[in-house]
């Protein structure tokens, strides 16, 4: 699958509501790690080793918009970066091994493509709640780097419902117009060398 497959015109306008969908998602985890006084920097867990699957075309789509924005040669080397991560990872799982291998848009501790990264990547480290439809709400831990220094803090409700709602919509309207189905599965590595 490449973005070319698409109508742009019609891409852009997903992407701009999908911006908006991740400008509200910074603002809340903005405010909720302020309320914590929690910052991220960067720790030996590093959540940018965690192989998280990212699930929509439309995130997809949106981080092969910044990839395709950088330099050739920068390009170039992420892809070859990708690859290894790719290897590495299938070596490993044919081993019966596990990884935590760094996402290879990692760059000395700072994300290559930060702008664009998907919506696992904006949310991670503070404690939340989701409740799906017709079940009980769901409590979810922070990172460790959270637990080592904000543990004893009173709990702030972060709660993702709206956001993976209002993502899972916009997808749906998405597939719609672009006639596409299922959904994708995919690694940050994976999205790079696709
Ligand atoms: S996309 Fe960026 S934030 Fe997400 S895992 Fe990779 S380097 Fe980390």
């Amino acid at each position: 699958m490449t973005q070319t497959s698409f109508d742009m015109p019609q891409v852009l306008s997903f992407f701009d509501q999908l911006q908006k969908i991740f400008g509200d998602m910074d603002r809340n985890y903005d405010i909720a790690a302020q309320f914590y006084g929690f910052q991220c920097r960067g720790c030996e867990e590093n959540c940018c080793r965690t192989r998280f699957y990212h699930h929509t075309y439309l995130e997809y789509l949106f981080l092969r918009k910044g990839f395709d924005s950088l330099a050739a040669s920068e390009r170039s080397a992420l892809r070859a970066q990708a690859a290894n991560v790719c290897r590495q990872t299938e070596l490993a799982d044919n081993e019966g091994r596990a990884v935590r291998l760094m996402c290879p848009l990692n760059k000395d501790g700072m994300c290559t493509l930060y702008a664009f990264r998907p919506i696992i990547c904006r949310l991670h480290g503070i404690p939340h709640e989701l409740q799906k439809p017709g079940q009980p709400v769901m409590h979810g831990p922070g990172c460790s780097a959270f637990d080592e220094r904000c543990s004893d803090k009173p709990y702030f409700k972060f709660d993702r419902t709206q956001f993976y709602f209002e993502l899972a919509r916009l997808e749906n309207d998405f597939k719609q117009a672009a006639g596409l189905s299922g959904r994708i599965k995919l690694t940050i590595a994976e999205m790079v060398l696709e």
